[in-house]
């Protein structure tokens, strides 16, 4: 069984509290869902989790808190902690078997690029297998799987596959439930069959979506709101009946009862895509590329900012305070810096990842909607980084540089101490400089 982490309301019982009410012979997948949460609360769940002998977590960055707060009024801004580093600190510590989340329903080119690029890293940082996003479009998991075959990856991928009624699929249109893909079409599918009073299609629907899956090579299903055991018994009485057919027979089956016609059956409707990034944006990220290298990283800055930081000057907290004035000012209209104390931008493209709702620099979370943001306001900034670093070959970055978190107490700090660390201190720890400035 699995235990979803503040999936109806921000309130929900954790779920390693859950997890106590069942018996120990339970196989049991908890959830952690990094919205509204800190690398110390993860790091705390770690403990518990290891000492209520929990071993498979599926860690996720989480769609929007519901409570979420922007920080434009005085209230902090929430944060998220990154899936990427949640595994990433998982992996250090040992002992679990570490899932991670993939949503292969995008249909525009740059989210869709995005997606698999965050897959890279979290395949890197240390995932053991893999759940995708629910989906009904078979395609798409046939796409994730060969990704996996291609790229060699050994790791087991799960398709999350729900009995999908019209009022389910209502509702999730209604709510607009974040990354997830219900069509015009296959609502008109489930109004007609519930009018005709073929219900149980439902369970058959989903009973072929097990089975092809199983022929694709998915290591298993992850089956959500099928709680009841007469629910359960349907399923897999579907699943028996159909278990005899080849392939072929059973996407004919699946694709008569939705009724597809054309590919176009599962996807939403495209608008205009901008495939190429502007030019301005080229502009900028060239302009921004050459002013960081001539900063900090050629030889000649390196050598003045030795110079200028082995003053006992910058000791003073007065020079601190115009060290972040001065890196403030000089990089927030430009960049949105908000003083992350943590500057990313070399691994970012110089798209500042506070630019996004939910502060990720690794990559974008699943909820985006042909190349929006889920927040809604804006265009995703994984979809522009994601553009860009294919015009400017710059894709490798995005798929290898694992970005660490950035700690609580680092933030409201200026960057450039980092710099002002590698070149004096060597490997000293940046909180030492941090408190000894
Ligand atoms: S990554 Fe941090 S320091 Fe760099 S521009 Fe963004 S907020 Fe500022």
């Amino acid at each position: 069984m699995t235990l979803a982490d503040r999936v109806h309301s921000d309130h929900d019982i954790a779920p390693l509290e859950a997890s106590q009410h069942y018996p120990d012979s339970v196989d049991k997948v908890l959830h952690f869902s990094g919205k509204g949460r800190d690398i110390q609360d993860f790091d705390v769940f770690l403990q518990q989790a290891k000492s209520a002998n929990i071993q498979n977590l599926l860690l996720l960055t989480g769609d929007k808190l519901k409570e979420h707060h922007h920080g434009r009024d005085g209230a902090p801004r929430t944060r998220y902690l990154e899936s990427v580093n949640a595994v990433m600190a998982a992996k250090q510590h040992g002992g679990f078997q570490i899932g991670v989340a993939f949503n292969p329903f995008k249909y525009a080119e740059a989210e869709r690029d995005a997606q698999y690029l965050k897959l890279h890293k979290k395949i890197k940082a240390g995932a053991d297998f893999i759940i995708t996003q629910l989906g009904y479009d078979i395609e798409a998991l046939k796409q994730a799987k060969s990704f996996l075959t291609h790229h060699h990856y050994p790791q087991k991928i799960l398709a999350c596959v729900m009995p999908l009624s019209l009022e389910r699929a209502r509702f999730m249109v209604k709510h607009k439930v974040a990354g997830i893909v219900i069509t015009p079409h296959m609502l008109k599918v489930l109004e007609n069959e519930k009018l005709a009073g073929f219900t149980d299609r439902v369970y058959l629907r989903c009973a072929l979506q097990i089975l092809i899956c199983k022929y694709l090579g998915f290591a298993g299903i992850h089956l959500s709101a099928c709680h009841k055991p007469e629910e359960q018994i349907l399923l897999e009485s579907y699943v028996e009946e159909y278990r005899h057919l080849e392939l072929d027979a059973l996407e004919l089956l699946w694709n008569s009862l939705w009724q597809v016609k054309t590919s176009k059956a599962f996807m939403p409707e495209l608008p205009y895509f901008s495939r190429q990034p502007t030019s301005s944006q080229i502009i900028k990220y060239q302009h921004l590329h050459l002013m960081h290298d001539a900063l900090f990283e050629s030889k000649i800055a390196k050598g003045i900012g030795k110079f200028i930081f082995k003053a006992n000057f910058w000791d003073k907290s007065a020079a601190a305070n115009a060290l972040l004035k001065t890196e403030f000012v000089s990089k927030h209209g430009v960049l949105g810096c908000e003083s992350c104390g943590q500057c990313r931008l070399g691994d970012t493209l110089y798209i500042c990842p506070e630019t996004c709702p939910k502060g990720l620099a690794n990559g974008p979370c699943g909820g985006t909607t042909l190349d929006r943001c889920e927040f809604g306001d804006r265009e995703c900034i994984h979809s522009v980084k994601a553009r860009l670093a294919k015009a400017v070959e710059q894709t490798q970055v995005l798929k290898e540089k694992l970005i660490p978190t950035v700690p609580i107490e680092v933030r409201g700090t200026s960057s450039w101490n980092q710099f002002v660390e590698k070149l004096v201190f060597g490997d000293r720890s940046l909180s030492f400089i941090i408190h000894g400035i």
